[in-house]
This record gives structure tokens, C-alpha cells and sequence, in this order.
């Protein structure tokens, strides 16, 4: 088999073909990405009368949102030939986009490569190795700055053959990972019936494409952008001007510093501030009341469906996204003593203290 014809064949079958006819047999791990499990949040909907759906991305085969994008990218740079079999996936990440290209590698037959931030959770870097990732922690220098982490991963990627600097921040194919996968799902699962969805932003990608696939189906949707603390895209969004929101946060993954590629024409209706008390509460209530073990960018995610929910009233569905699973980062967000230091413990209700380590 020459390269050429290689790659066209598992562009056909295994890439393109994620489904079997049945729909219920998945082929292989790109076909574990996608129509994940909507869920409603039943403790949380009855208390505002609304109907708050997450869809549940911890159930992507890499368990997290960023299996999307992940599938997406690859799939582009496989189309546009900037990867060949035997080739090399080099990307910037605060992990999770990683963790979904790693896994993604190992079942298509190609390396990887991921430049992170030193600041990140202990658990993503393991589990990034363990799936056989080269992982470069470097610190944390903001975007500007040449030895920022993204800039590191496309020198890299330029400095060696076969390779591709998947670019999630700046590639649409990140967000046409929505418009065509999550966007679609909500519209099918709602059956057209939601009135607003609310996600956080790292890419912006999710928040982009759900929301320009959703507009497109009905303009009355509303899409509200929620963000953490230290971030400039409430400020951004509400004020039209570039500044952070005092003090930093403990999610991980999102939260931005500029305009992406990605988020650049997102139908923002709307942008609020989550502060670190509100999302911290909703991530151990989830656990709590729910069952639900997840990072604290779900936390954010469900606060904000929380607040929308009530501000909208009775009646009304708002969607979300469980994002990933409280495991990765097991030793941070659920340590009793990291969170005193960083001066959340306080506010954490005294009901959940039972939960930590
Ligand atoms: N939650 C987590 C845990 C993430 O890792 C990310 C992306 N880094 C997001 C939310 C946000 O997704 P997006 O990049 O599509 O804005």
C-alpha cells in the first residue's frame, strides 16, 4: 500500500465511519467520540422548575469535551496532508485536548507530542504518559511571550518531519467539531425544545460552535458565555474591552487571555463572572446530590445553567456539559489542604468537607 492510498483508507473506514448502521455498535475509539449521554440534573432542575440538561462529554472515549476537537483536528490535518502515517501530533494544551489526541494516536498509529503549562494537574501528566505522550511541562509565561507553551509546540512540530501543530486555540476545525457534533446532538435530544445553553471557554470552541449550529436553528436561543475568575472574556463580551477579572481560579482548562480564532464571531448574547465559592459549591452539590464526580470546570458550567435557569424562570431548559471527571484532579480540587491554602476551604459548606482527603 503506498502512504497516499494509506491514509485515504483510514480516512474511509476508520476515521469517517464512527458508527455502524445500527448506531449502536461504535467503531473503534473515534467512534466512542460523540453522542454522549444528555443528562438531567434532577436535585438542581427541581429546585428552579426548569429542566438543566449536561451533556455528559466524560463519556467520550478520552474522557473529556476535547475528544471532539481532538477527532476533528486530526481529521483535518489526515485531509489536507500535513499528516502522513507514521507521522507526529505536537499541541499545546492544559491537558485534556492532549489526553483525547493521545489516545487518538495510539489507535491511528501516530506519536505524540504535548507542551503543557507547569501549573496543571499531576493526574493529566500521568495519564498523558501513560498513553505514551512525550509531555513537556513548561512554565507558564502568558501568550505573548515566545516560550508560552503553544508557541514551544509549533516550533517543535516545524523542527521535525511528518509532523502537525494541531493548533486547537486557532483551528476551526476545533470548533467545527461542534457544529457538526455537540450542536446537532442538543438540537436532537431537546428536540429543538432549549432556550438556552451556557458553556466556559478555553478554545471557545464548544461555546462557538454549539452556539452558531443552534442559532442557525432557531435565532432565539440564548447563548451565555460563563467565565472564571482572571479571565478577560466577561469583561470582553460585556464591556467590549480587554481586562481580567481580579483573582485566579482552580479549574483548569479554561479561561482566556484573548480573542481565539475559535471564539472570533461566537453569537455571545450574554457573559457573566463565576466566582470561586459558587462553581466550587455546585462541583462537591454535584457529587453530593447528584452522584456526579467531576472537574470544576463542570462546577462552573452547571452554576452558570443554575443562574440562568432562575433568571429565566420556571418552565425553560437550559444546557450545559459535564466536561470531564473529578479524577483528574483528585489531588487538588478535593484536597482539604490545597484548598485551604488557596483560601477556599471557608467557603466551601461545611456538608461537603467530608469529601475531601
Ligand atoms: N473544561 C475543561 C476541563 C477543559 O479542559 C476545556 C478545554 N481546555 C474546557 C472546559 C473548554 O473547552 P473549549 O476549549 O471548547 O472552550
Amino acid at each position: 500500500m503506498n502512504s497516499q492510498f494509506t491514509v485515504r483508507f483510514w480516512t474511509s473506514i476508520s476515521l469517517f465511519k464512527r458508527y455502524s448502521s445500527s448506531n449502536v455498535i461504535r467503531h473503534g475509539l473515534v467512534g466512542m467520540v460523540g453522542r454522549t449521554p444528555m443528562v438531567r440534573l434532577n436535585k438542581i432542575s427541581d429546585e428552579t422548575g426548569c429542566d438543566i440538561l449536561a451533556k455528559a462529554e466524560m463519556c467520550n472515549g478520552g474522557g473529556s469535551v476535547k475528544d471532539r476537537a481532538a477527532y476533528f483536528l486530526i481529521r483535518e490535518a489526515l485531509n489536507n496532508g500535513q499528516l502522513k502515517p507514521g507521522g507526529t501530533v505536537v499541541e499545546g494544551t492544559a491537558g485534556n485536548t492532549g489526553i483525547g489526541l493521545a489516545h487518538m494516536c495510539l489507535s491511528m498509529g501516530f506519536k505524540c507530542v504535548i507542551y503543557m503549562p507547569n501549573n496543571q494537574s499531576q493526574e493529566k501528566i500521568d495519564l498523558l504518559k501513560t498513553l505514551g505522550a512525550d509531555v513537556r511541562p513548561v512554565p507558564v509565561v502568558p501568550w505573548d511571550d515566545p516560550n508560552n507553551y503553544n508557541h514551544q509546540a509549533k516550533r517543535f512540530a516545524d523542527s521535525i518531519e511528518n509532523a502537525v501543530w494541531t493548533n486547537q486555540f486557532d483551528n476551526r476545525a476545533n470548533r467545527q467539531a461542534h457544529i457538526e457534533t455537540t450542536g446537532p446532538e442538543i438540537w436532537e435530544e431537546t428536540n429543538g425544545k432549549v432556550d438556552a445553553v451556557t458553556f466556559s471557554t478555553g478554545t471557545g470552541g464548544t461555546l462557538a460552535g454549539v452556539g452558531i449550529f443552534l442559532k442557525e436553528k432557531n435565532p432565539k436561543i440564548q447563548v451565555v458565555l460563563a467565565d472564571p475568575q482572571g479571565s478577560v472574556l466577561y469583561n470582553y463580551f460585556k464591556h467590549g474591552k480587554f481586562e481580567r477579572t481580579p483573582g485566579d481560579s482552580i479549574t483548569e482548562g479554561i479561561g482566556q487571555g484573548r480573542l481565539t480564532e475559535n471564539l472570533k464571531g461566537a453569537p455571545v448574547d450574554d457573559a457573566w463572572p463565576i466566582m470561586e465559592p459558587d462553581l466550587l459549591n455546585m462541583t462537591f452539590r454535584l457529587l453530593d446530590e447528584e452522584g456526579f464526580f467531576v472537574g470544576a470546570s463542570t462546577g462552573l458550567n452547571v452554576f452558570s445553567a443554575y443562574q440562568l435557569a432562575k433568571q429565566m424562570g420556571p418552565g425553560h431548559t437550559v444546557v450545559t456539559c459535564l466536561c470531564d471527571t473529578g479524577q483528574r484532579y483528585y489531588a487538588k480540587l478535593f484536597c482539604r489542604e490545597v484548598l485551604e491554602k488557596r483560601g477556599l476551604l471557608d467557603s466551601l459548606s461545611e456538608k461537603y468537607h467530608k469529601y475531601l482527603h
